[in-house]
């Protein structure tokens, strides 16, 4: 008896200290980090640098990079480099990881935040905005996880990638948006057996974020809605002690995972769900 107590305290104690977040771990870790010109993606920027990374960061507007990569420099991080490059162009993801790993001598993790421009209306039968978007969402994700993998293996590295309740739940006013989100969810997860089938040391991480108090996000959603908006710093931090503890993946706020398996568990109440937190009345 007291042997299979000690061993199921041992398994609890194993579970629980896998999850315990050591802020001492990202200290010098080398952080390729996308869409960090604003809003999740920014303030992932300002955690990584008070956790003393070293960072790449990159988005569209090189002005906007450069302000964040100085105040990066004052909250602590240990290296901060930016380049500008925008991810509709299918050449550019690979650039950014070569730049990466050249300044940086490696990378510890990838962290693929950007999303392109997705207004929240309702489809009106651009067929070439989708196949815009589905370029900047997703193709350019499994170009930047493709051509990091490499050295996110060498150093036992971590990919992580954003994604919404939308790439879980399909919502109004988001066809575009939700279809690549749900890409994202098939491909990364798909793609996280095979590396444990191959034994490939890295992870992946898949982030599950509700409505988050970005200014795109709440302006695109005004009047569209009834729901409240987390703050964007809890995201981004988040975020990041999931992909620092290797969880499988992460919801924020943590309670909409239950959402989620309510939303399959109870499909006959799911019209009924929707109405009650999007306005139906004013499309
Ligand atoms: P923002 O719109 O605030 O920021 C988007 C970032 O992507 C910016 O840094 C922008 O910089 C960059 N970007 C835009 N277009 C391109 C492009 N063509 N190429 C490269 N970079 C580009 O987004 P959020 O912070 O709100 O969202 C961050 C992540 O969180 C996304 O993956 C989103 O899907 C997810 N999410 C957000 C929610 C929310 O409510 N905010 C809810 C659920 C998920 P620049 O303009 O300089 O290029």
């Amino acid at each position: 008896k007291v042997l299979c107590a000690t061993g199921i305290i041992a398994v609890l104690l194993a579970f629980f200290w896998k999850d315990t977040f050591n802020p001492e771990s990202l200290s010098g870790a080398r952080v390729l980090l996308t869409g960090a010109s604003a809003g999740i993606g920014e303030q992932m920027a300002y955690h990584y640098a008070r956790f003393g990374a070293e960072i790449l960061l990159t988005a569209r507007r090189e002005a906007v990079l450069q302000k964040v990569m100085e105040k990066c420099l004052t909250l602590g991080a240990k290296k901060v480099f930016y380049v500008p490059a925008d991810m509709s162009s299918p050449s550019e993801p690979e650039k950014v990881v070569q730049f990466a790993v050249q300044k940086l001598g490696g990378l510890d993790y990838l962290v693929l935040n950007h999303i392109g421009n997705s207004p929240f209306q309702m489809w009106n039968g651009d067929v070439e905005y989708t196949h815009w978007l589905m370029q900047v969402n997703f193709f350019s994700y499994v170009a930047l996880a493709t051509a990091a993998l490499p050295t996110l293996e060498k150093n036992k590295g971590s990919l992580v990638v954003v994604s919404s309740l939308t790439g879980k739940i399909p919502t109004p006013f988001t066809t575009s948006y939700s279809a690549t989100k749900f890409a994202l969810d098939g491909f990364f997860s798909s793609l996280r057996h095979e590396l444990i089938m191959q034994k490939r040391n890295v992870s992946v991480t898949l982030c599950i974020l509700g409505l988050i108090d970005t200014d795109t996000a709440l302006e695109k959603t005004r009047g569209k809605v009834y729901l409240t908006a987390s703050p964007a710093a809890e995201a981004a931090l988040a975020i990041i002690q999931a992909g620092a503890t290797k969880v499988q993946e992460v919801f924020y706020p943590w309670w909409l995972q239950y959402t989620c398996s309510l939303w399959v568990l109870f499909p006959c109440h799911r019209n009924q769900v929707l109405q009650s937190y999007y306005n139906y009345s004013s499309p």
